[in-house]
């Protein structure tokens, strides 16, 4: 039986949903106009009037707001509300590039965590689950947003942060935790030393994971879900928006519910920024209607990825987004072809290897070098290493189109991430 956190809101219907974005999308746009001197000024550049915004269907008449934008205005420049009003900070990964701060005032906290709740009741978490949330704490908004969840939901929450995994695993075992929160690779890596302790699934009472922060392959899925004796579910988010619990997986494990009631999303193409039509792939744009400190319109994520509005078996009517396959800043071009790392991960995944590897990017001689480093398992050692190396390196071309150089590796050579990974050193920046 699926369980909502928010079962009106959750299941409204399409014209329900859209009414309550039409009404909070016009209040939001006379809020930012008002209140934000950088937006008002993209506004009127645009010569957009806060009038002109009667319903969603008048969004693309909006400017967009970019990372760059977020970087100018550093650090208060977008901040729509008086400073005595807020009550915290938080703050990208810093994953490609200078950080980025955002703002929240006790209501922005209490809708943030309201979306968490969603996702883990989404996964069968209720008042007698104990929840173990081992993201990190602090700026990053991960730890922060689960622990609030969890609250709401009145699991026993475990603030465990990142980190010190023998520990995770005997608080895991000693308080019979039964929900993780954390990234895919932590997660992974869990799984990986649950086992080396000498322990097996049925040790643990883990029964669901709520694992993202990063992008991660259905291999990847498969992979924990089997190491771990638990069922993985996705979670998406990003700082500017508020954090995790943007959108959330449910029983269907087909993609995230949208939290539209929050977020509008969009799905542009990147290069002409057109908007898509369902179904397209293309860069997922936010507009966030209820948040009051750092209400971002039109927000451009470079997250890629397709929205889709079929019917899911849950019962939800929330839109879902696919599994971003990566940020468009992620994607890397060798030798003209685009590539993703999630598309050498499904490889290795597929082949039998462990998600422990390394790609390295170079340029030698005016061509681009794709050095691929994979971990072997124990098992997996033996003599035929360069037939192996071979045969994996086949496989990737076949998914790519292009040759990798592979290079398999000892078991534990690579090492271990307990927030995002990093899986691509790209070299030829270096050299620009
Ligand atoms: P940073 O941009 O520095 O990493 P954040 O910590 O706010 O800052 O991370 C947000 C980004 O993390 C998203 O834009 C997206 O690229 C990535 N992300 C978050 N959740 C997921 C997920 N479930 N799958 C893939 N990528 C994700
Ligand atoms: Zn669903």
């Amino acid at each position: 039986m699926e369980r909502y956190w928010n079962e009106e809101i959750e299941t409204m219907s399409r014209e329900d949903m859209k009414k309550l974005q039409d009404e909070r999308l016009v209040a939001q746009v006379k809020h930012v106009y008002e209140n934000v001197e950088y937006y008002r000024n993209l506004m009127d550049e645009k010569g957009v009037k806060p009038e002109d915004i009667k319903s969603t269907d008048d969004l693309y008449k909006l400017p967009f707001l970019s990372k760059t934008d977020l970087r100018d205005a550093y650090p208060y420049g977008l901040l729509a509300k008086p400073l005595s009003e807020c009550v915290r900070i938080q703050s990208t990964s810093g994953t490609t590039g200078r950080r980025v701060v955002a703002f929240y005032t006790q209501h922005d906290i209490d809708l943030w965590e309201d979306c968490c709740a969603r996702a883990i009741t989404a996964v069968g978490g209720t008042d007698e689950d104990v929840c173990q949330v081992c993201y990190g704490y602090g700026l990053f908004t991960g730890g922060p947003g689960l622990n609030g969840g969890s609250h709401k939901v009145g699991c026993l929450t475990l603030p465990m942060s990142s980190g010190n995994t023998e520990r995770q695993i005997q608080f895991m075992r000693d308080l019979g935790s039964t929900i993780l929160c954390c990234t895919p690779s932590y997660a992974a890596y869990i799984g990986e030393t649950l086992h080396d302790m000498g322990y097996t699934t049925d040790d643990i009472k883990l029964k669901a994971g709520i694992f993202g922060a990063e992008p991660w392959t259905e291999e990847m899925r498969r992979s924990i879900e089997k190491s771990l004796g638990i069922k993985a579910y996705d979670i998406y988010g990003l700082t500017e928006t508020s954090g995790p619990g943007v959108s959330f997986e449910c029983s269907e494990q087909t993609g995230m519910h949208i939290n539209e009631d929050h977020f509008i999303p969009e799905i542009i193409n990147p290069d002409t920024e057109e908007v898509l039509p369902d179904g397209e792939v293309g860069e997922l744009v936010f507009t966030s209607i209820t948040k009051e400190a750092f209400p971002l319109l039109r927000y451009r994520t470079r997250d890629l990825c397709v929205l889709s509005r079929k019917k899911c078996s849950c019962g939800r009517t929330l839109i879902k987004m696919s599994k971003p396959m990566g940020r468009s800043d992620d994607m890397l071009i060798i030798r003209g072809v685009n590539v993703f790392p999630s598309q050498i991960e499904t490889v290795l995944i597929e082949q039998g290897y462990s998600p422990n590897y390394l790609i390295e990017v170079d340029r030698v001689n005016n061509t681009d070098t794709l050095d691929i480093s994979v971990e072997m398992n124990p098992e997996q050692l033996s003599d035929d290493v360069k037939d192996k190396e071979k045969e994996l390196a086949v496989a990737i071309r076949t998914m790519l189109g292009i040759s990798p150089k592979v290079h398999l590796v000892a078991p534990k050579s690579i090492t271990r991430s307990e927030g995002k990974a990093v899986r691509v050193i790209d070299r030829r920046k270096l050299h620009d």
